[in-house]
């Protein structure tokens, strides 16, 4: 008898009500890695996937380290570790807050494999099946692939140019309240925002924060992106003006690098036991290897110094970017223009099909992600996101020419 495989694409569905729980047809593959093996092509431009640029790491000193961990920790840092974090990790997610001007104390960091493991334990922690998330439309497109895998209703925030718009953040919160559901938390990106590359006005931050406040709403304030601003700027954080009512994430895949899988969260006190005894459930402990790498390599090492270099390469990458978007672009095409980060969104003219222009841009060897894949509820279908992270200027102004070609080609421009 042959054995059934369950992971075969076609089986799920037929076997989904026997042999799986409820929640395993939510999740679903990311749009963004559908395009993964179209962008590898060689004679293919990417403007999809928003990997940070490594070719500016040491790699060399980085080397070093890792073998200093082992030669000389190795009894410490190839066994199991602490359930929060190692002290060293700890103490360095909590000086990348301060790099940003935000005071935490790295007994309050819970060190997580990555950001997104430790969004996925404060769902956990948050929502039952049916709650409500509110984030901001278009929204990360892993955040709304948890959500909505984990049985969690996402209802989108209208954002403009300077982000969340705190109006209709209340119209939301009222309407989605009137219908009878009950909301856990916002979950916001308010720096150099992916996908839409807008950053929160200063002013607006207070007000977003009294607002959830005075609803009995808790932010999840995610921030892989905060050190990425292309003048060294930093925005204040939603969780320094409420720490008791903002769960703060983040990361160092973006400022360091994502393969190492550190990220952490810094919790309001009530949450920060349930939360490491729910990451002890999920993972024992993060990879102590990878927080002493960290560890080393933030605390002892000029790190900033690196990711200033980063810093210029991306905003050298974004004036190209938006430069070509300027001299090529169609009548009635609109862009967002970052001040930081790895993405701009574009809006198509109404009505404009982004997947037809997709299927024009593959013609001419270009990809992207189109705004359907950063919405739960269908919208986007005239927007993409265009990532400017991983390829040189030269190469990135050719895809921006290539892809507003097939965008006047559809739209009949
Ligand atoms: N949040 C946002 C907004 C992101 O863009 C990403 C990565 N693309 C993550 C979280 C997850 O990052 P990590 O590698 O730390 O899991």
């Amino acid at each position: 008898m042959t054995a059934i495989d369950a992971t075969t694409p076609e089986l799920i569905p037929s076997l989904l009500p026997s042999l799986l729980a409820a929640r395993a047809g939510g999740f679903r593959p990311s749009p963004v890695r559908d395009f993964w093996e179209v962008s590898m092509e060689p004679d293919v431009i990417s403007l999809a996937g928003g990997n940070p640029d490594l070719s500016v790491l040491p790699l060399a000193e980085l080397g070093e380290v890792a073998t200093r961990a082992i030669a000389e920790r190795g009894l410490e840092v190839l066994q199991y570790g602490g359930g929060a974090g190692t002290p060293g990790a700890r103490e360095a997610a909590a000086r990348t807050m301060a790099a940003e001007g935000v005071v935490a104390d790295p007994q309050h960091v819970q060190v997580t494999a990555g950001s997104q493991m430790a969004l996925d334990l404060v769902v956990k922690l948050l929502c039952d099946p049916g709650d409500v998330i509110l984030a901001e439309g278009p929204s990360y497109v892993g955040a709304i692939g948890l959500f909505v895998g984990m049985q969690v209703d996402v209802v989108h925030v209208p954002i403009d140019d300077d982000g969340l718009v705190p109006a209709a953040l209340e119209d939301t919160i009222a309407r989605v309240r009137a219908e009878g559901r009950r909301i856990k938390a916002l979950y916001t990106i308010p720096n150099f925002h992916n996908p839409s590359g807008v950053t929160l006005a200063a002013e607006r931050r207070p007000e977003v924060v009294r607002i959830c406040r005075d609803a009995g709403i808790t932010i999840i304030e995610d921030n892989p992106y905060g050190l990425l601003s292309f003048d060294g700027t930093s925005q204040p954080s939603l969780q320094a003006m409420d720490p008791d009512n903002v769960i703060y994430l983040g990361s160092f895949s973006k400022v360091v690098a994502p393969g190492l899988r550190v990220g952490w969260a810094v919790a309001p006190e009530p949450m920060r036991r349930p939360l490491q005894l729910a990451s002890e459930a999920t993972v024992i402990c993060a990879s102590v290897l990878s927080q002493a790498v960290v560890e080393e390599y933030v605390l002892r090492h000029d790190w900033l110094g690196v990711l200033g270099r980063a810093r210029s390469l991306y905003a050298g990458r974004a004036a190209a970017v938006l430069g070509a978007l300027a001299a090529t672009a169609p009548a009635g095409v609109t862009w967002s223009v970052p001040r930081g980060g790895f993405f701009t969104w574009v809006t198509l003219p109404e009505g404009t099909d982004v997947h037809r222009v997709l299927d024009a841009a593959i013609d001419r060897r270009v990809v992207f992600v189109p705004g359907s894949a950063f919405h739960a509820d269908g919208s986007g279908a005239n927007q993409l996101r265009l990532a400017f992270s991983l390829e040189q200027e030269d190469v990135l102004v050719e895809g921006v020419t290539r892809l507003m070609a097939a965008v006047a080609e559809v739209a009949g421009l």
